[in-house]
């Protein structure tokens, strides 16, 4: 059963220059415990599936259903049990905390608003007990955000997610603003935690090698649009999408297996273009090296080809 729902989810911006078509009809569903790896490159609208799942903005059109409960409004109209039960970690962990606040009231903040008038001494437990989850000592309480280190800060980020006992995090590139040796220890912590408290993920990133230990299953993102899904295994195994293999033909492998499994080298052609000025037809056309003329004036459906393996592409009918 899924824990959460996206249903023809579009997301856009009016402009100066033209509307912005951010996301443009995303359906996608996570079940409980699962980690859905949204992928893309910058401007791919990824984050901005993210932020409308969490509530920073209403979708323009299409459904969101959370537990069951339809979530389709801004977080101001939401209800606190929803609040509660869907949090994020953000990418910067430098700007997302409060310079001005220890990291006692960091994490008291959520459980002042959540915690059911819990006392001041159960808020004091409750904080030495989340410092203790992410494997920091009780004094750090009494430090600022300045006075810790970048992957102590995203730490915090994440116990600040955590504290009000949630069953859904999403995660917005939560490593990538760290140095590598602190990744590994966020990602192994992060794993951890899905396990011990059952949570789902929707982890946002641009490195899709990331992925291939972190996610159950993989969903690529391009110009607003998915264009593959597909359980994390089949999709390193069998790329279907001219882009997939492009992205996977460009990563680093550690082992003869995954050599083997990789695509042959595909050459970019080209940046992402602007969002406010997407190509007609496949949106991909004018960077795909598999380019057929329908290509150009009509714009694929995405497909099932084999239990749960979707992708959008002419390639496949
Ligand atoms: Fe390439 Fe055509 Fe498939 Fe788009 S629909 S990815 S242009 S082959």
């Amino acid at each position: 059963m899924s824990i959460l729902s996206l249903m023809d989810v579009k997301k856009f911006f009016p402009t100066a220059q033209g509307v912005v078509r951010a996301v443009d009809g995303v359906s996608f569903d996570i079940g409980k415990g699962e980690t859905l790896g949204l992928v893309g490159e910058s401007g791919s609208g990824k984050s901005t599936v993210a932020y409308t799942v969490i509530g920073s903005h209403a979708p323009t059109s299409g459904s969101i259903s959370f537990e069951g409960e339809d979530i389709g409004l801004q977080a101001s109209k939401r209800p606190l049990s929803i609040k509660k039960r869907l949090q994020i970690v953000f990418q910067d962990p430098g700007t997302s905390l409060n310079s001005a606040r220890t990291i006692r009231q960091t994490l008291e903040v959520p459980l002042k608003v959540h915690g059911n008038g819990m006392s001041r001494q159960q808020r004091l437990e409750r904080v030495v007990g989340l410092l203790d989850l992410i494997q920091l000592p009780p004094a750090y309480m009494h430090k600022t955000p300045g006075m810790l280190s970048g992957g102590e800060k995203q730490m915090v980020g994440i116990a600040r997610a955590l504290a009000t006992g949630p069953s859904f995090v999403i995660l917005d590139e939560p490593t990538s603003a760290l140095d590598v040796s602190v990744q590994a220890k966020i990602i192994t912590m992060l794993m951890d935690f899905q396990r011990r408290f059952e949570l789902s993920y929707l982890f946002i990133t641009h490195d899709l090698s990331l992925m291939r230990n972190v996610a159950s299953r993989v969903a690529i993102m391009y110009l607003g649009k998915l264009c593959e899904v597909a359980g994390t295994s089949e999709f390193f195994r069998n790329p279907l999408h001219p882009y997939t293999q492009l992205l996977l033909s460009s990563i680093p492998v550690l082992s003869d297996e995954e050599e083997r499994l990789k695509p042959g080298q595909v050459i970019s052609r080209g940046e992402i273009p602007s969002p406010v000025n997407i190509p007609s037809g496949c949106s991909f056309h004018l960077r795909c090296h598999r380019k057929m003329e329908i290509c150009e004036h009509k714009d694929p459906e995405m497909v099932d080809t084999d239990q749960g393996h979707r992708v959008r592409c002419h390639l496949y009918p």
